[in-house]
């Protein structure tokens, strides 16, 4: 059925991507009564042995948990996380040290299995009974003027023409339905390169799958230039995560082969090497994944297509918002359909207008959290301004509120929360910077800057 001329309810939507961002999308949609086949690339991952791709796990904070309750699925959710109470850092000498990432019980953020969610949110689209799966079928090509798309089956080449009333790309980073769009307006997306990749490694678990360091942490080995990162797993084992320049002295091709890559680990992460003795041969073995950042100008085609999760706005991963933002796109845009009734005309142009800004600041945030990672945490003038900063939101909990809390625990709009962030920086600056202890404050000036900059 074709978009009704006062307006636009369409009935079926072609979603493109069965990743954690379109199926979750897919249960809202399905939830408001459409009709919805997703034409997804890879196998399905619950019946085939294949990795979800990119990272194996991920953070979970509150901007993904909100969608997923509203939907009712985070009862099941809460089956595979492990709650992460702070940043456990590693020093060179194996000395660690846990800095909380709130001060409340409930600010903590998960790890949780990327493919586990990914099945849990495909069954949960197919269990509405209103979304199909099209696997191992990838789109090919897109004529927006004639609603029409090519399939391609991954397997066989076989070819097939689909049409569509409306078209959602949640086809991630490399998106084929964004390309297709910046063709159709002339103007192509930003992809920014960061020249830092990854590399995935694993600490195993220990006897009766227990965890061999501290279970409930994010653990971050800072080294200034390049860090690595270990998130905990149900099982008991840690994915670990190198992520460093790809050329120069200490980079990915700095590590060409085992002797190299054994004397730098022993060299930086000791401790883990110990937990981890196949490290080199795993290093060799996995892919070194790319990281950067997409900026998207135009987010829709209006009624016939937009574009969601990392397809409008892949970003790189150190705020560990990528998915967070995406599950919260679905969560404005079942707003806005509430808001319009389900006429999707307005509705185009009022999701990107929400969405873009924040889009790019968390992409700013998520540059600059790969800095404050691997290097500014180990300065004691950022440990001091932590401190300081909770002592603030302690005294002025309306009022002050660091930044990463802002966006980890809260959902006020990233772009807001880059504004005060900044805010936030120069009165800590103001207050910091002539002392040396959090003893030393002076709450009164304190007091005068709160009010006067964040009032
Ligand atoms: P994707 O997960 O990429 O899914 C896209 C889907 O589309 C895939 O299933 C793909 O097969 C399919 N597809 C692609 N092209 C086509 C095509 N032509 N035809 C049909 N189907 C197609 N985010 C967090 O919130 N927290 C974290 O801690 C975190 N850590 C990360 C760590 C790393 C190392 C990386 C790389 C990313 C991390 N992210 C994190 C980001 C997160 O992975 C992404 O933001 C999230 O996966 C986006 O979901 P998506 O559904 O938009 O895209």
């Amino acid at each position: 059925m074709n978009a009704e001329r006062n307006g636009m309810k369409p009935q079926h939507i072609t979603l493109i991507g069965a990743g954690l961002v379109g199926s979750l999308l897919a249960v809202y949609l399905a939830r408001r009564g459409y009709d919805v086949t997703i034409i997804e690339k890879r196998p399905d991952m619950r019946t085939a042995a294949i990795s979800a791709g990119r990272s194996i796990n991920l953070a979970l904070a509150n901007r993904g948990i909100r969608p997923l309750e509203e939907l009712g699925l985070m009862q099941q959710v809460r089956d595979i996380i492990i709650p992460m109470k702070g940043r456990m850092l590693h020093d060179e000498q194996g000395q660690t040290q846990l800095v909380p990432y709130g001060q409340q019980p409930h600010e903590v953020i998960y790890s949780v299995s990327r493919g586990e969610l990914n099945k849990l949110l495909m069954t949960a689209a197919e269990a509405t009974g209103k979304v199909k799966i099209v696997f191992e079928t990838g789109i090919e090509q897109i004529d927006f003027n004639q609603q029409r798309i090519l399939l391609k089956h991954e397997q066989t080449g076989a070819q097939q023409p689909h049409h569509f009333e409306l078209l959602i790309g949640a086809d991630g980073g490399g998106s084929v339905v964004r390309k297709a769009i910046d063709a159709l307006h002339g103007k192509a997306s930003i992809e920014e390169k960061l020249f830092h990749s990854y590399k995935e490694l694993n600490i195993a678990a220990g006897a009766n799958g227990s965890f061999r360091i501290e279970k409930e942490a994010l653990h971050i080995w800072p080294r200034g230039d390049f860090m690595m990162i270990g998130l905990p797993n149900n099982d008991g084992s840690f994915t670990m995560t190198l992520f460093a320049p790809d050329q120069g002295a200490v980079s990915f091709a700095a590590l060409h082969d085992h002797a190299s890559f054994t004397r730098f680990f022993e060299q930086n992460f000791a401790d883990a090497l110990k937990l981890m003795p196949d490290a080199a041969e795993t290093y060799f073995r996995n892919p070194t994944g790319f990281l950067g950042t997409v900026h998207c100008p135009n987010w829709y085609v209006q009624n016939k297509a937009l574009l969601i999760g990392d397809a409008a706005h892949a970003i790189v991963p150190f705020h560990g918002q990528g998915m967070n933002c995406g599950f919260e796109d679905c969560f404005d845009l079942n707003r806005l359909l509430d808001e319009h009734h389900d006429n999707w005309q307005p509705v185009f142009a009022a999701y990107a207008a929400a969405r873009k800004p924040n889009g790019e600041a968390i992409a700013l945030m998520a540059q600059e959290n790969y800095v404050e990672m691997r290097a500014t945490v180990r300065d004691p003038k950022f440990q001091l301004k932590k401190t300081v900063g909770f002592e603030l939101e302690k005294r002025w909990p309306q009022l002050f509120s660091p930044r990463y809390s802002m966006v980890m625990f809260q959902h006020i709009p990233y772009a807001e929360a880059l504004r005060r962030g900044r805010i936030n920086d120069d009165i800590l600056a103001a207050l910091c910077d002539p002392i040396e202890q959090a003893e030393q404050v002076d709450y009164i000036l304190a007091e005068q800057l709160i009010r006067q900059k964040l009032g």
